[in-house]
């Protein structure tokens, strides 16, 4: 729960961040004026507003972009950047064990396996979250 409160919180910020920014765009983009008396909108007719209009859907398209892609590699329990990203598996030996990274908390929480080769379709990464290490050093 507290992974998706953080995406949430995280999209809410750049939401913000963007609407202030086009706040901005449209303030400093100067709205040209009605062509004939006929057309209003200046979105398709005037070329700086449109490409203007265009790099800010494209940078906001990127922005969010950006923080599902940060998203998915964070710890699912602390919130912390998945490290040490360890190659296993082998391209020669497909079908007996496939091409996989796998990341780990830096704090031992859990390892993150995304796989490298997507034959099937789109294979979501394996999440597999670690007991304490403290209750298996006192179940022996
Ligand atoms: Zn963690």
């Amino acid at each position: 729960m507290r992974y998706w409160g953080y995406l949430a919180a995280k999209l809410a910020g750049a939401g913000l961040m963007l609407c202030g920014i086009a706040a901005a765009v449209l303030a400093v983009l100067p709205r040209p004026a009605p062509i004939r008396g006929l057309v209003d909108d200046p979105f398709g007719h005037s070329l700086g507003y449109t490409v203007g209009i265009m790099f800010y859907t494209v940078a906001s398209a990127m922005v969010l972009l950006l923080i599902v892609w940060d998203h998915r590699y964070r710890c699912r329990t602390c919130m912390r950047r998945l490290r040490m990203p360890l190659a296993t598996g082998s391209w020669t030996q497909v079908l007996l064990s496939r091409p996989r990274t796998e990341y780990i908390c830096p704090y031992g929480h859990g390892t993150l396996k995304v796989e490298e080769l997507q034959i099937t379709g789109h294979a979501e990464p394996d999440w597999q979250a670690n007991e304490d290490m403290w209750k298996e050093l006192l179940k022996k």
